[in-house]
């Protein structure tokens, strides 16, 4: 087994232009954990991931985030990735003129890392993944499907082994397949690599393959709950009303909240 990491987030405050998103936020996850967040659209999800990772435009005006001993608040955004921090985004990012394996040789080179048996590793976790061979020698996720991205961003994950994976709504755009293989690739790295998880999502079917060992609520910036994993299935029969959030009751249906086309 792989050395246990810590990720923890400390009274996390952070605004973006004048306006408090996060409004202090504790979070511990250890290695091969899966903490799960949950929560209405607006509370602040995604930017907790944004600020997790370094993304700018955001600003922190209280609260640390450290991953063992290391401060990565006081480190940009690519030396975060390769402490071991991994972020696949609700909208993941195109890039032109760069395939998926000269995108992880190039993460592999910064890292110092063998890749020797990189584009057999890519092949495999493809196969494993249900990743078209054939999207292989393509652009970075440009004109890629929904589906498509997801389990692009999956195989980096696999291939690249991070201590800990921020999954911010993998769930919206994938089908019932798509999401079963990935959302089971997740579980896997948790118990084979250790791997760390924090699971954002809107709604419980995530939680089906990937089981959480803890679930939090968050609502207006803050978490409001934590509890195990039978909350998700509590929040899918009742929404966030109790929390003081009116939503229509869609968490188990169709992808309403989505803004994605
Ligand atoms: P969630 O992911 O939970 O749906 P977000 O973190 O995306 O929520 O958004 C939380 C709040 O922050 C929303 O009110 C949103 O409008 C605001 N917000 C997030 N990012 C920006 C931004 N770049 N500029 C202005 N407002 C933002
Ligand atoms: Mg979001």
């Amino acid at each position: 087994m792989s050395q246990a990491h810590v990720l923890r987030i400390e009274n996390l405050h952070a605004n973006v232009g004048p306006k408090e998103i996060l409004r202090g936020i504790d979070l511990e996850l250890k290695s091969g954990e899966v903490h799960a967040i949950m929560g209405p659209n607006g509370s602040g999800k995604s930017t907790l991931s944004h600020v997790l990772m370094g993304k700018p435009g955001y600003e922190v005006t209280a609260g640390s985030i450290h991953l063992d001993g290391t401060d990565l608040l006081s480190l940009p955004a690519w030396e975060r990735a390769q402490a071991g921090l991994f972020l696949v985004s609700q909208y993941p990012i195109e890039v032109p003129g760069v395939s998926l394996e000269e995108a992880l040789n190039a993460a592999f080179e910064t890292r110092s890392r063998d890749a020797s048996d990189l584009h057999k590793n890519i092949l495999n976790e493809a196969n494993r993944l249900g990743f078209p061979l054939e999207l292989l020698a393509r652009s970075l996720n440009v004109d890629f499907s929904g589906g498509e991205k997801k389990r692009n961003e999956m195989v980096q994950l696999a291939v690249l082994k991070p201590k800990f994976a921020v999954l911010d709504e993998i769930d919206s755009g994938l089908d019932i397949d798509a999401l079963r293989d990935v959302s089971k690739r997740v579980e896997e790295a948790t118990n084979d690599d250790q791997l760390g998880v924090l699971a954002i999502t809107h709604y419980s079917r995530l939680l089906k393959e990937l089981r959480p060992d803890q679930v939090h609520v968050m609502v207006r910036g803050e978490i409001v709950a934590t509890a195990g994993p039978e909350l998700a299935s509590q929040l899918e029969k009742t929404g966030y009303a109790e929390y003081g959030v009116e939503e229509p009751a869609a968490m188990a249906g169709g992808n309403v909240f989505s803004p994605l086309p």
